[in-house]
């Protein structure tokens, strides 16, 4: 039976492209970067590289680009990073009730540590309003966290007039854009952000590598000491095949975007259509206009989700529960409770995402099981 992987929020494989790039600096140009002979320059060079072309697929600057074992690595260097060196100006942090674990579970710990953190709620599709992070404000207020787009379900933020809101505060803003890096334009110009997350398994990078871009002058402390890698923000030895896969994949993420986006969107639309055409009480999750192009949350009323998911996995499918980045899917999802949906919906989540590889024949195969698998469990 051949397998089918719709997860590709969860992670993308590797591409040969980036493969390829990586391999040498696995083998024969292992050299360390931090050494002054021909083996740690060739290093070093690569490491530079990767970091011109991360910065150019952010329309950053290289300067601002710290390299980090991943996207929870970056939400955290910014979180306390941003927080640390903010202390003396004040101790109040914004976030929302849909960010990541990496953001909520810092702000939480750094809530028992003195600092003071909002979570802001988040209307029926998953969205922040403007007025409640502009109510929110405080002359303590030294940090906003706000994702770029949500893991669970697809839904855009619109950080551009987040910032606007903030910097008229003299605040600064974070964002994680580990789902939408990739998937959509994402220009810290055009955001206005001071920090923003990034991480390589979500775009065809390996994994364990990830970025935070740091807009240059913004105060942040670093979370441990060593040598003076990457400005001494995160000391240690480069990831270096790591981080020239992640350079790689986003070069490749430059190339292949508009025509990515453009293919994803309308599988998703051809996605919707022939569910609603099989299933019509079924229910689409998350904003349906700002949305992530290649994702789709959706419940179907009176389904276990679990079961559903064993049934489909059965079946060679691998989509998610929804409730993504928690293990044991029966408890109900924080995020669709934020977005105010009835338990029941909450209880039978599916997250179907599609990548690079996903065809019409893909989508087709797993609607037909879906229906399938939805019709035995209805007893049908
Ligand atoms: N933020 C978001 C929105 C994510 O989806 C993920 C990955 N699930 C992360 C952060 C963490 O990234 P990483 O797996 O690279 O640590």
């Amino acid at each position: 039976m051949e397998r089918l992987y719709l997860d590709h929020a969860a992670t993308t494989p590797v591409a040969p492209e980036v493969v390829a790039a990586m391999l040498p600096y696995l083998t024969s140009a292992f050299g360390n970067p931090s050494s002054a002979h021909s083996f740690g320059r060739e290093a070093r060079e690569a490491v530079e590289r990767a970091r011109r072309q991360v910065a150019a697929s952010l329309g950053a600057e290289p300067a601002e680009i710290v390299f980090t074992s991943g996207g929870t690595e970056a939400d955290v260097l910014a979180l306390r990073g941003a927080a640390y060196a903010c202390r003396r100006r004040g101790n109040h942090i914004i976030t929302t009730a849909v960010e990541h674990h990496a953001v909520l579970d810092t702000c939480l710990a750094l809530d028992t540590e003195g600092f003071d953190v909002t979570v802001l709620p988040v209307d029926e599709r998953g969205k922040v309003r403007l007025e409640d992070v502009a109510a929110a404000i405080r002359n303590t207020t030294i940090l906003i966290s706000v994702m770029h787009a949500n893991n669970e379900v697809g839904t855009v933020q619109p950080i551009r007039a987040i910032c606007e809101v903030a910097h008229r505060h003299g605040v600064l803003v974070h964002t994680d854009a580990v789902q939408s890096f990739g998937k959509i334009p994402v220009s810290v110009a055009d955001l206005g952000v001071d920090l923003l997350s990034l991480s390589g398994h979500k775009i065809y990078g390996p994994k364990g590598v990830g970025a935070l871009y740091v807009r240059a002058g913004t105060p942040l402390e670093p979370l441990f000491h060593g040598g003076g890698q990457e400005r001494g923000l995160r000391p240690g030895t480069e990831n270096v095949a790591g981080i020239v896969g992640l350079g790689r994949a986003a070069a490749l993420v430059k190339e292949k975007l508009a025509e990515e986006t453009r293919c994803l969107r309308a599988l998703r639309e051809y996605l919707k259509k022939e569910l609603v055409a099989r299933l019509p009480d079924v229910r689409f999750n998350g904003d349906q206009e700002d949305c992530l192009p290649g994702l789709l949350h959706f419940s179907i009323p009176g389904v276990d989700g679990p079961t559903l998911l064993k049934m489909l996995d059965g079946e060679g499918i691998a989509v998610s529960g929804g409730a993504a980045c928690t293990t044991g899917e029966t408890k109900p999802s924080y995020v669709l409770l934020a977005l105010g949906l009835a338990e029941d919906y909450t209880r039978c989540p599916v997250r179907v995402t599609l990548g690079r590889s996903t065809t019409v024949a893909a989508v087709e195969r797993f609607v037909a099981v879906l229906d399938g698998a939805v019709r035995r469990l209805r007893g049908e």
